[in-house]
């Protein structure tokens, strides 16, 4: 669904020549996402259905799991892309990838919504970036990509970091959660008495959305469930941290493989 037209097409080849761009889903020499991989991030159905949950070393404190519906593994096509995204500022990549996000976000709303109060309404809350993260960026990436996820419930913000993290790419499971313990809290009351599908573009364990659950709630919400655009197992983990995670997972997609595409700028940033 390409609306440019001849014209334009022909200032994007221009601009090329002196701009020359690479595919960011598979690095292969295009003006912004090839067909191939244009292809390979079409939304699937249904998306992925999983259930967030503690490792079991902290089941007993936050032991209730969190509903995630995700898009596609976090690998191939779609983690290059959004690698290149977020941290190379391949924007053109935006909207594939928010496509994908919405159709998580949508079977989420409609997987959810019979449940809630009569006369409630769910709305969807981003997953704030960290501080460093947004320092680094300037912007929150979920947000651009929720421009392109297509129509969205109301949006309510009102969460965020009130530390900074270490880099959570470098942490196993039971760091990130020290890591990300009280680091997040609700804004006064701005969240006090809404229902909330929680969003973010990643997920790995999990934990940095147990703990907007956890601050969102302290602040008066009601969390029903999560969505993201991809969900990824690939964590460093513990013989113990084994169990009681990463529960019954469903992978749609995934998209061809295009790993061993090097990040541009290779700077790390939190999830
Ligand atoms: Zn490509």
């Amino acid at each position: 669904m390409d609306a440019r037209g001849p014209i334009s097409t022909a200032l994007l080849d221009g601009l090329a020549v002196l701009l020359p761009v690479e595919c960011a889903g598979c690095g292969a020499p295009d003006r912004g996402v090839c067909d191939d991989c244009r292809a390979a991030l079409q939304p699937p159905e249904p998306a992925g259905h999983h259930l967030v949950t503690p490792p079991a070393a902290r089941a007993s404190a936050d032991g209730r799991g969190l509903p995630l519906w995700f898009a596609v593994d976090y690998a191939g096509v779609p983690k290059t892309a959004l690698h290149a995204l977020k941290e190379s500022g391949r924007v053109d990549a935006a909207r594939p990838l928010g496509r994908l996000l919405g159709v998580a976000v949508t079977q989420a709303v409609a997987a959810l919504g019979p449940g809630l109060p009569s006369g409630a309404m769910l709305e969807t809350l981003v997953v704030p970036s960290s501080r460093s993260a947004f320092r680094l960026r300037g912007y929150n990436p979920v947000e651009s990509l929720l421009r392109w996820a297509g129509p969205q419930p109301r949006r309510a913000t009102g969460l965020r970091y009130v530390r900074a993290l270490r880099d959570q790419a470098s942490l196993g499971v039971e760091e990130r959660w020290a890591n990300l313990r009280g680091s997040v809290e609700a804004v006064r009351q701005r969240l006090s008495g809404r229902h909330l599908l929680l969003v973010d573009d990643v997920v790995t364990t999990g934990a940095t959305l147990l703990e907007c659950r956890r601050a969102a709630e302290a602040g008066g919400a009601i969390v029903w469930g999560s969505a993201a655009l991809a969900h990824t197992a690939k964590v460093k983990r513990t013989n113990s941290e084994l169990h009681g995670d990463l529960v019954s997972r469903q992978v749609y997609g995934g998209g061809k493989g295009a790993e061993s595409n090097r990040p541009r700028l290779g700077r790390r940033v939190l999830d």
